[in-house]
């Protein structure tokens, strides 16, 4: 769970679309918001399989952070959500190709950047007041690449 990697990377990739005149930059804005809410799937998971504060989001976020109880992947993550949810943004693009193609910006930016992060053993971690903090060297690396890019689409 790292929301601000997940917000910037489908935001690059929107902006990069908006520069070709493809989408509005609110449309790249949504692609963001929605990859960042795709992890709500891991409070569903939270929701299900954790013993005491099951409703407590801070409860769930320092879960994922500290310990490894915390289940990494969700329904989400596997064949039937990935299959259901690619069927979704084809069911959806006769529909709304805008809306297919928020979906699909903000599902596979995810689903790329879990998967990478699942292979990572370096982090650093770190506490602020009672929240903890856990990233990757990979994953700051990521925000870095994706700031820099996001600054450049905006800039140039
Ligand atoms: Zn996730």
């Amino acid at each position: 769970m790292q929301p601000h990697t997940h917000f910037l990377f489908p935001l690059a990739i929107g902006l990069l679309l908006f520069r070709f005149g493809m989408i509005s930059w609110k449309i790249a804005l949504l692609c963001a918001v929605v990859g960042v809410l795709i992890d709500l799937d891991h409070y569903v998971e939270y929701v299900i399989h954790a013993k005491k504060n099951r409703f407590s989001f801070i409860g769930m976020w320092n879960d994922s952070m500290t310990k490894e109880s915390f289940v990494k992947r969700s329904f989400t993550h596997y064949w039937p959500g990935m299959i259901g949810t690619t069927l979704l943004i084809i069911i959806l693009f006769p529909f709304s190709s805008l809306a297919s193609l928020v979906l699909a910006i903000a599902y596979y930016s995810h689903m790329i950047l879990d998967y990478i992060e699942l292979t990572q053993k370096r982090f650093v971690r770190w506490k602020m007041l009672f929240i903890y903090m856990k990233e990757s060297y990979l994953n700051i690396a990521f925000d870095i690449i994706f700031l820099t890019t996001i600054v450049l689409l905006l800039a140039v």
